[in-house]
């Protein structure tokens, strides 16, 4: 398993952003936005990219302009989902680009927290404050995906349902799929109730009392070697995004309204 602090940080035009170094590949487009660099102001600031926490419309599109801008895709090319923090995995083509980039237009994919695809020229993207963006790559059958991962879904295996997706769906050989587990909450801030920790196994919940430590990432790496994932292709960022707050958007560290953050993969 590689380990990555930061990723490896970027910045263009302003607007910051990390990337993972089991996903350098030419063929492939990847990214975890920050929170610098965009417009939004107050609790948003300022590179917010979700619609319905009470943004504006305009800043809002205006960062997600930025973001498509500053890793060189155009935002017509993105595909979002309505994220229900369910385990709905959807197969995306290019008939589905463009949906969801524009609040107004109503036609974002719905209900699902992971999408799956094997047509170049579509940014898959998913919105994320502490959930786990868990990025999925196929070199060999070139076959890309992107889960959002939160406790609800985790629990629902939806990082396992992806991977299995991939391979009945597209003739994915399990051994050649390399995940990313991007920037969320660590165990060292992630606090649970002991209805959410019973949910999973004890191996991953540290502490005793009302309140407990959960460690997603740790469930979710065993997920991904569960459906198929080899420890070796498994990349797991440190960073806790409730420690580093003032790089990330984060719901815990903010206590409420918070804006989001964007991570996106996508074959060229
Ligand atoms: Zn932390």
């Amino acid at each position: 398993m590689l380990v990555s602090v930061f990723g490896v940080d970027m910045s263009a035009q302003g607007v910051e952003f990390a990337v993972f170094s089991l996903l350098k590949d030419s063929r492939l487009i990847h990214f975890q936005t920050k929170r610098h660099g965009g417009v939004s102001t107050g609790v948003y600031n300022s590179l917010n990219a979700g619609f319905s926490v009470g943004d504006s419309y305009e800043n809002v599109m205006r960062n997600r302009q930025l973001i498509a801008s500053a890793v060189g895709k155009d935002l017509s090319s993105f595909v979002f989902c309505r994220q229900i923090h369910g385990n709905n995995v959807v197969c995306v083509t290019k008939a589905d680009k463009g949906r969801g980039v524009d609040f107004l237009r109503h036609d974002i994919i719905q209900d699902a927290d992971a999408m799956i695809t094997n047509e170049s020229g579509l940014v898959l993207c998913v919105k994320t404050a502490d959930c786990i963006p868990v990025f999925l790559y196929a070199p060999e059958t070139l076959v890309v995906g992107i889960v959002h991962a939160g406790w609800r879904g985790v629990s629902m295996c939806v990082v396992e349902k992806a991977v299995r997706q991939m391979i009945a769906g597209y003739g994915v050989d399990g051994s050649e799929i390399l995940a990313v587990l991007g920037v969320g909450c660590g165990v060292c801030c992630y606090e649970v109730g002991a209805e959410v920790a019973n949910l999973f196994p004890s191996d991953y919940v540290y502490g005793n009392g009302a309140i407990v430590h959960l460690d997603l990432k740790n469930i979710i790496r065993e997920q991904l070697m569960r459906s198929g994932v080899l420890p070796s292709n498994i990349e797991v960022s440190e960073v806790c995004s409730i420690c580093h707050s003032d790089s990330f958007f984060s719901a815990r560290a903010q206590r409420g309204v918070v804006g989001y953050g964007l991570a996106g993969i996508g074959l060229l």
